[in-house]
C-alpha cells in the first residue's frame, strides 16, 4: 500500500501497525471477529462522532474565519465525491461512529444536499446526522433536509444587526438567515442551536440581545471563545472568557445548569425560568474539553484530522482513488487517530500555528 500520509503537515510518528496497536490493541484495524476495530485512542477515547467538511467554499467571508487575503478553494476534483463520503461513513459507522455532522465551509453549497443526506441516514448504526450551516440557504432547504432524515440543525449567527452583520461577515444576508431559522422551527427541527462567536468589541453588547432571543424561541444560543486560526486576526485582547459571559448574564437572570449535556459534550448549558430555549458556552480556549473528546474530522479533501488544532492528517482520498480496500481504509484511520494530542495547546500557543484556515477543516 502507498503511504497517503500529507507531506507538509507534521507527520503522525511511529511505525503504522505498532501506532494502530497502540491507538486500538488491533494491529490490522480489524477487531479479533474480523469487523472492523473501534476509533480507540492511545488515551482510551473512542471516536463515535465523525465531522465531515463537505466543500472549502462559502457563502460568507467571516473576519474570524476567513483569512483577509482568502482562501485558495481546491479544485472540485479534489473534494470528495458523494460517492467516497458515502463510503467512509459505511465503513466510520463499522467502526463505532454513531453520530455524523455535515460542516464545511458552507455546506450547503453543494449542490443535491437532500440526496446525500437521505444516502447516509439509511446507513445502519447512525444514530443522528447534524449540519451547521450559516443558514443563508436554509429557507429552501430545511424542509427537504428535514424530509431527508437530517435530525439535528445548527446556524451560526453573530449579531441581530444588519449592519454589523455585514461587516462581520463581509456580505448581507441576516434577514435571510433569520428566515432560515424560523424555516428550520417550522419544518420541526427540535432544539436548533445558534453558534455565535463572541469578540470583544465587535458583537459583545448582544449578549442580551441573544438571550431574549432563547427566551422567546425554543433556540439555544451557544456564545463560542474565539479561537485563532491562521491569519484570523485573533488576539487576546478580543477574546472574552465563558467565564466573564456567563457572570455577566447572570446579573440580568438567575441562569443554572440546565443538566441537559451528554458526557462528551463540548458546551455548558443553562436556562432560567421562562426560557423557552438554553444559553450555552463553548469554552474551547479557557476550559479545554478534551478528556471527553470523541470526535474525529474528515476534510472536504478527503483528510482525516484527529483534532481541530492539530496539523497531523492522512489522506483517504488519495487511498480510495488507488485502489485502497475498506481494510486499507480502516488503517488509515486509526493511523491517523494514533497520534492524537492529549489535548491541544493554549490559545497563545495556537496562535502561530501553519494549520488549514477553519473554513478549510470544518469547524
Ligand atoms: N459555514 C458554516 C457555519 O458558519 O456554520 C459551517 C462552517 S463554520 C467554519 C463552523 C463554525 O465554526 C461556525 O459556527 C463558526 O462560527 C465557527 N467558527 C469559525 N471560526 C471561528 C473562530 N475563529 N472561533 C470560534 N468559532 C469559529
Ligand atoms: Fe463561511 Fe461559516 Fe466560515 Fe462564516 S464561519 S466564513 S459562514 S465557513
Amino acid at each position: 500500500m502507498t503511504s497517503h500520509m500529507t507531506t507538509a503537515v507534521q507527520p503522525v510518528s511511529g511505525d503504522v501497525r505498532s501506532a494502530c496497536a497502540l491507538a486500538s490493541g488491533a494491529c490490522s484495524g480489524r477487531d479479533p471477529g474480523g469487523g472492523f476495530a473501534p476509533l480507540t485512542d492511545r488515551f482510551g477515547r473512542r471516536h463515535t462522532y465523525l465531522r465531515i467538511s463537505l466543500t472549502d467554499r462559502c457563502n460568507l467571508r467571516c473576519r474570524y474565519c476567513m483569512p483577509a487575503e482568502g482562501i485558495p478553494y481546491r479544485p472540485r476534483a479534489e473534494l470528495l465525491s458523494f460517492e467516497e463520503i458515502t463510503r467512509v461513513v459505511r465503513l466510520g459507522a463499522r467502526m463505532g461512529i454513531r453520530k455524523l455532522r455535515l460542516t464545511g465551509g458552507e455546506p450547503t453549497m453543494r449542490a443535491e444536499l437532500p440526496e446525500l443526506v437521505a444516502t447516509l441516514s439509511a446507513i445502519e448504526g447512525l444514530d443522528s446526522i447534524g449540519l451547521t450551516t450559516n443558514g443563508l440557504m436554509l429557507e429552501r432547504l430545511a424542509v427537504p433536509m428535514r424530509g431527508a432524515g437530517l435530525t439535528h440543525l445548527n446556524v451560526s449567527l453573530d449579531t441581530l444587526r444588519p449592519e454589523r452583520f455585514e461587516r462581520m461577515t463581509r456580505r448581507p444576508g441576516l434577514q435571510r438567515v433569520l428566515a432560515g431559522i424560523e424555516a428550520g422551527l417550522a419544518a420541526g427541527f427540535e432544539a436548533i442551536k445558534l453558534n455565535t462567536v463572541v469578540i470583544a468589541g465587535e458583537n459583545d453588547d448582544e449578549l442580551e440581545a441573544f438571550a431574549k432571543l432563547a427566551i422567546e424561541r425554543p433556540l439555544h444560543v451557544r456564545f463560542i471563545e474565539y479561537m485563532p486560526f491562521r491569519g484570523n486576526g485573533w488576539s487576546a485582547a478580543h477574546m472574552l472568557p465563558s467565564g466573564e459571559l456567563l457572570a455577566r448574564l447572570r446579573r440580568r437572570w438567575p441562569l443554572q445548569p440546565s443538566g441537559e449535556d451528554g458526557p462528551h459534550a463540548v458546551v455548558r448549558s443553562y436556562r432560567a425560568p421562562g426560557f423557552a430555549g438554553s444559553i450555552g458556552f463553548i469554552s474551547s480556549m479557557t476550559e479545554h474539553f478534551c478528556d471527553g473528546c470523541n470526535r474525529i474530522r474528515l476534510t472536504a479533501d478527503g483528510a482525516v484530522k484527529s483534532c481541530l488544532f492539530q496539523a497531523a492528517e492522512v489522506s483517504l482520498r488519495d487511498a480510495m482513488r488507488s485502489g485502497a480496500d475498506d481494510a486499507e481504509l480502516a488503517l488509515l484511520m486509526h493511523r491517523a487517530l494514533s497520534g492524537k494530542w492529549a489535548r491541544h495547546p493554549s490559545a497563545e500557543q495556537l496562535v502561530d500555528g501553519q494549520g488549514r484556515a477553519m473554513t478549510q477543516i470544518g469547524g
